[in-house]
């Protein structure tokens, strides 16, 4: 076997070990999955590490059994990313689970994953949804944003995490899954067309403003 072609969805690690990653959209896991992994793990005696994107890495894999736990994972319905693209927005609980939920979430991030989550993108580019204000999925420091009110949700455009972090900023409001897909469809069309690698919404932002970015998504 040759261990210099690269595998979809191995990614190699500090340490010169592969990892793959489990999406799990509203950071939900079936129960044919957890049975899966569960054989997975047993049989090839990995790590699993639950992300802060609410996916389900499994650690500490060679390409033998990074090309096995792929297999299996598959067979038994796991989705394992194998590209850079949008992927699972990072998604709280809200309505009706958490008591201060002013919005439901589950319907936006089943959404974006069932229309969006395969169209590619250059560098980073993360969405998230929250329930309420208090963002707790971190709506107001990804690069798209939405978070609930009483009325709808806010969109927020450019924030990000890291050593500097930043807030995102308030550009409008929107009240259905299908406005924020449209937001998220033209901003990563935007995106990929004036953003290199490792450069995030805020750099857009900066580049073409402000007003010109919520004409573009149509505010
Ligand atoms: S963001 Fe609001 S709705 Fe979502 S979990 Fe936090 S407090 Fe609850």
């Amino acid at each position: 076997m040759d261990n210099t072609i690269p595998i979809p969805g191995l990614v190699i690690q500090g340490d010169g070990s592969y990892a793959l990653t489990i999406e799990c959209p509203n950071g939900i896991i079936t129960p044919e999955v957890i049975d899966t992994l569960s054989r997975v793990v047993k049989e090839l005696g990995i790590t699993v590490h639950i992300t802060t994107a609410q996916k389900i890495m499994l650690l500490g894999l060679d390409q033998k059994t990074g090309r096995r736990a792929i297999e299996l994972l598959e067979e038994g319905g796991a989705g394992v990313r194998k590209a850079r693209d949008i992927s699972q927005p990072r998604v709280c609980v809200g309505k009706p689970y958490c008591k201060l939920a002013l919005q439901k979430t589950f319907p936006f991030g089943e959404y974006i994953y069932k229309e969006l989550a395969r169209i590619p993108i250059p560098p980073k580019l993360k969405v998230a949804v929250a329930g309420c204000p208090a963002c707790c999925s971190w709506a107001n420091m990804v690069d798209i944003g939405f978070s609930g009110r009483k009325s709808g949700f806010v969109v927020m455009l450019g924030g990000h995490g890291g050593s500097r972090p930043k807030e995102g900023c308030e550009v409008g409001r929107i009240s259905s899954p299908e406005e924020a897909g449209e937001i998220i469809k033209r901003l990563a069309a935007m995106f990929s067309r004036h953003v290199k690698i490792k450069s995030r919404m805020d750099r857009l932002m900066e580049k073409i403003g402000i007003e010109e970015l919520k004409r573009a998504i149509g505010f």
